[in-house]
C-alpha cells in the first residue's frame, strides 16, 4: 500500500499525460513555454483570483510574497506553532520575525484567540511592527479566515495565505488561495495538486503586486529579460511541470477531488467512535491534502503507527514538533504565548494513506486494523 499512490495517479492519466510531455520535448521549449502561461490562466480561474504568477517551488512563493510588501527586520510576521517548515523559515530568511500562535484542536489551524494575544504582546514590547500574518491551510482546511480578517484589519497587518496543502479547500464558497492579500501554493508532488517535481504559486488580485511578483522571479526583470530593475531571483516553473499539471488540474477538477472527499466520509465512517477524527466546519470544505487523526496519547498512537506498518500500511506524523519546538528557531521570542494544543497534537497525530486512488478493500484494511488495535487498547 502507499501513502500516497502517485503511481496509479500516473497510469490512471498515462495517455494524456505522455502526450502532454511529449509536445514540450518537440517545442523544445523548456523555459517559459506557452503551457506556464496556460496553465497560470487556469489556475487564476479555477481559484477565482485575477493574478496566478507560477514559481519555482512553494517556499519561493512566499519569500516572492514577503519580497513584494518589502518585509525585513524590524517586522512581526505571526505563523501557526503547528506548520511545515517553510512557511516560518522564509519569514527569518528575509531578516523578519517569526512570532508563533498556538492552534485548535479540532481544525489544527491558527487560533485566532492566540493571534491576538501575540499581536498585543509585540505592540506592547513596542520593538517590532506586526505587518503580516501567515495563514496555514493545514492537510487542505482553509484556516478561519472570518475571524483573522477581522484581526489584520483592526491592527493593519496583511494576509499571506499559505495555501501549499489548501489547494482544493472551500470557504463559503470561495476557493483556497484567494483568502490571502497574496496567497501561495505548491506543486511538490505529494501536496493535493503536485507536479512531478518541484513547482509553486503565487496568487493576488492587486495588479501592481502581480506585475511586481512577475519581475522578482526573474532577476528583477524590466521591459525585457536584460533590463534589471529590482534584486529578485531566479524562481521559475519549468515549462514541462506546467504541462504536467494541466493535465492533472483537470483531472483533479474533474474526479480527483470528489473522490477524495468520498475517501475521507468513509474514513469518517469507519473511525469515528474509535478515534478522533477530523470534523469540517459548516460552510467549508477540505482539499484532504493529509487525513490526520488523534490517538489518545503518545503511546497509543505509537503503538498504532508500529501496528500498521507490520501490516504493510504505511503512515506519518505531521509534524512531530512545533515551530516553537525546532532547533533553528530555539531561543525565540515566545511573547508569553504557550503552545499547549501543538505540543499535545504533536504527540497524538497520525497522518493516514489518503489519495483519490486509494482502493475500497485497502481502505477497509487500514480502518479494520485501526479499530483491532485501539478496541485492544481500551
Ligand atoms: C510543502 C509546504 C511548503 C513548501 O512548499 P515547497 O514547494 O516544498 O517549497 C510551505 N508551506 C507548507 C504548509 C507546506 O506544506
Amino acid at each position: 500500500m502507499q501513502f500516497r499512490d502517485l503511481k496509479k495517479q500516473y497510469q490512471v492519466l498515462k495517455p494524456r499525460m505522455d502526450e502532454a510531455i511529449r509536445q514540450v520535448l518537440e517545442a523544445s521549449n523548456y523555459i517559459s513555454g506557452k503551457q506556464v502561461t496556460e496553465l497560470e490562466n487556469s489556475l487564476a480561474e479555477c481559484v477565482g483570483v485575477k493574478h496566478c504568477i507560477s514559481c519555482a517551488n512553494g517556499t519561493d512563493a512566499l519569500t516572492l510574497a514577503l519580497m513584494v510588501w518589502g518585509i525585513g527586520e524590524g517586522d512581526a510576521v505571526f505563523v501557526p506553532d503547528f506548520t511545515f517548515f517553510a512557511s516560518a523559515e522564509t519569514v527569518a530568511y528575509e531578516g523578519a520575525t517569526p512570532v508563533f500562535t498556538d492552534i485548535l484542536e479540532d481544525t489544527f489551524n491558527m487560533n485566532p484567540d492566540s493571534l491576538e494575544r501575540a499581536v498585543q504582546a509585540v505592540q506592547a514590547e513596542g520593538k517590532l511592527i506586526p505587518k503580516v500574518i501567515v495563514t496555514v491551510d493545514l492537510f487542505g482546511l482553509p484556516a478561519d479566515y472570518d475571524r483573522i480578517r477581522a484581526i489584520a484589519d483592526k491592527y493593519g497587518m496583511y494576509i499571506l495565505e499559505d495555501a501549499a496543502q489548501g489547494f482544493g479547500g472551500t470557504y463559503h464558497g470561495k476557493r483556497a488561495g484567494s483568502f490571502g492579500d497574496i496567497s501561495t501554493t505548491s506543486f511538490f508532488p505529494a501536496k493535493p495538486l503536485g507536479c512531478y517535481g518541484d513547482g509553486g504559486a503565487v496568487f493576488t488580485d492587486n495588479d501592481e503586486w502581480a506585475e511586481i511578483l512577475r519581475s522578482y522571479r526573474i532577476h528583477g526583470k524590466g521591459s525585457d529579460k536584460y533590463d534589471n530593475v529590482r534584486i529578485g531571483m531566479n524562481s521559475r516553473l519549468d515549462t514541462i511541470q506546467a504541462a504536467i499539471l494541466q493535465v492533472k488540474l483537470d483531472a483533479f477538477q474533474e474526479y480527483e477531488l470528489a473522490d477524495v472527499d468520498v475517501i475521507a466520509a468513509k474514513y469518517a465512517e469507519g473511525l469515528r467512535g474509535h478515534v478522533q477524527i477530523p470534523e469540517i466546519p459548516n460552510g467549508l470544505g477540505s482539499g484532504w491534502a493529509q487525513y490526520s487523526i488523534l490517538l489518545k496519547d503518545e503511546a497509543e498512537r505509537d503503538a498504532v503507527q508500529s501496528y500498521l506498518k507490520e501490516n504493510g500500511v504505511p503512515t506519518m506524523i505531521y509534524y512531530p514538533r512545533g515551530m516553537h519546538q525546532q532547533t533553528a528557531f530555539a531561543g525565540c521570542n515566545l511573547y508569553g504565548e504557550t503552545f499547549a494544543v501543538t505540543e499535545d497534537i504533536c504527540r497524538r497525530i497520525l497522518a493516514l494513506p489518503l489519495s483519490p486512488y486509494l482502493t475500497e478493500e485497502d481502505q477497509q484494511k487500514v480502518i479494520r486494523l485501526i479499530c483491532e488495535k485501539t478496541g485492544a487498547n481500551a
